[in-house]
């Protein structure tokens, strides 16, 4: 069933430190953006207009990753050539998250740190990958997440809108359902609000403009120290779908975008499977921060109970094996060395895969099990396991054979 955009909201505020907003935002369902200016003497304001400006005006619809990466591609060449022709726009930049909804998926094009987030079933997810410096040490193994977090460099990007003549933009596209949430932020809220305390105001509700207000006023009571900009909005399955109304591209009308653009897209999208089994695509070799099919297939499972979930599989395991370790040490064998001496062994006369083997030799006597008659000889290749009395006496029985 296709999906309409049932409610959304959309805040902006200046924080606590800063003089100017230089974040700038587009709610104009199906399309929503939030970017991040930077640049001195209010340049990075222009440089997000820009942004939002390109995005507002562009046709999107028919092909959703690709006419987002277009909007990314073409407002970065104004910026940057902007940024070139005049010394008062000179290293203007911005961070571009977008997402444009279509029938019952939801395309993102993501340049920099501003964030997007699924709230669904009660947890929070994170749907793009920062492209920031301290982000690439946690890849790296650098950084802690929790390090990354208050880390003094946090806030430097390495990918942005300006910089240079062109961008990698990472695009992907993510199944949607009924009842998910989407919040589109940028660093101003993240670097002030847990994730944890997100999901908990977006959860609570009551409506997407109380979140939305409830978000900008934690950011600015733990510091506000940079500008906060709050996306927000929430699919619901679209009733009157069966009518022949769509919902979506009545919305689409409203917004300038083609409602026959935004049907043909749901269209290819619902007759191709490849649309959404492909990999999220990324330009240049970008990586989103999951993979949109695996996350289909396998709900994610919040961070903290898969590390109880492992803590408690590595105990069965352990505990597993130590009973067989305790049980092994009970049993003992008279066996031949690899040179066919007889040997007394302990443990069980098995081996595992790998290599384990659950027997450790204790004694090697100089009599080859060839010397023995055919009693002992069947004892010992059978490697009847029995107690420690009974292999001892049968092992100094043979050994003494030999004397
Ligand atoms: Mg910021």
């Amino acid at each position: 069933m296709a999906l309409r955009i049932a409610e959304q909201a959309a805040l902006s505020d200046v924080g606590r430190a800063r003089q100017s907003n230089e974040d700038s935002y587009l709610e104009r369902a199906p399309l929503f953006v939030v970017a991040d200016g930077m640049g001195g003497a209010r340049a990075g304001e222009v440089a997000s207009a820009i942004a939002v400006e390109t995005a507002r005006s562009s046709d999107v619809g028919a092909s959703p990753e690709q006419d987002l990466a277009t909007v990314v591609h073409d407002a970065n060449r104004e910026i940057y050539e902007k940024a070139q022709a005049d010394s008062e726009h000179a290293g203007m930049g911005t961070t571009f998250t977008g997402a444009l909804v279509t029938g019952s998926e939801v395309a993102v094009g993501h340049v920099g740190d501003s964030r997007m987030y699924r709230f669904r079933d009660g947890e929070l997810e994170r749907l793009t990958q920062d492209h920031s410096l301290v982000e690439e040490f946690v890849r790296q193994g650098k950084l802690t997440p929790e390090e990354a977090e208050v880390h003094p460099q946090r806030s430097i990007i390495t990918r942005a809108l300006g910089p240079e003549p062109d961008v990698q933009v990472d695009t992907f596209t993510f199944p949607a359902r009924a009842g998910d949430i989407y919040l589109i932020c940028s660093d101003g809220l993240t670097g002030m609000v847990s994730e944890d305390e997100i999901a908990e105001i977006v959860g609570a509700g009551p409506n997407l403009g109380a979140s939305a207000k409830r978000l900008i006023d934690t950011a600015n009571r733990n510091g506000g120290r940079d500008n906060i900009t709050v996306v927000l909005f929430r699919l619901e399955d679209d009733a009157d779908e069966d009518d022949g109304t769509d919902t979506l591209g009545d919305q689409a009308t409203s917004a300038g975008v083609s409602a026959d653009s935004v049907r043909a897209a749901v269209a290819e999208a619902e007759a191709t499977t490849t649309h959404t089994a492909a990999p999220p695509r990324a330009e240049s070799g970008g990586v989103p921060a999951s993979s949109p099919i695996s996350r289909r297939r396998e709900p994610r499972i919040p961070r903290t109970r898969r590390i109880f979930a492992a803590i408690a599989a590595l105990l069965v395991v352990l505990a597993a094996v130590a009973v067989i370790w305790v049980v092994d040490r009970q049993f003992w064998f008279v066996g031949t060395t690899s040179s066919g001496q007889v040997a007394l062994y302990r443990g069980l006369p098995y081996e595992l895969p790998l290599g384990i083997r659950l027997y450790s030799r204790e004694r090697v006597s100089a009599v080859p099990a060839t010397n023995l008659d055919a009693k002992q000889r069947s004892y010992v290749l059978d490697h009847h396991a029995r107690g420690r009395g009974d292999s001892v006496a049968l092992f100094d029985q043979i050994d003494a054979g030999a004397r």
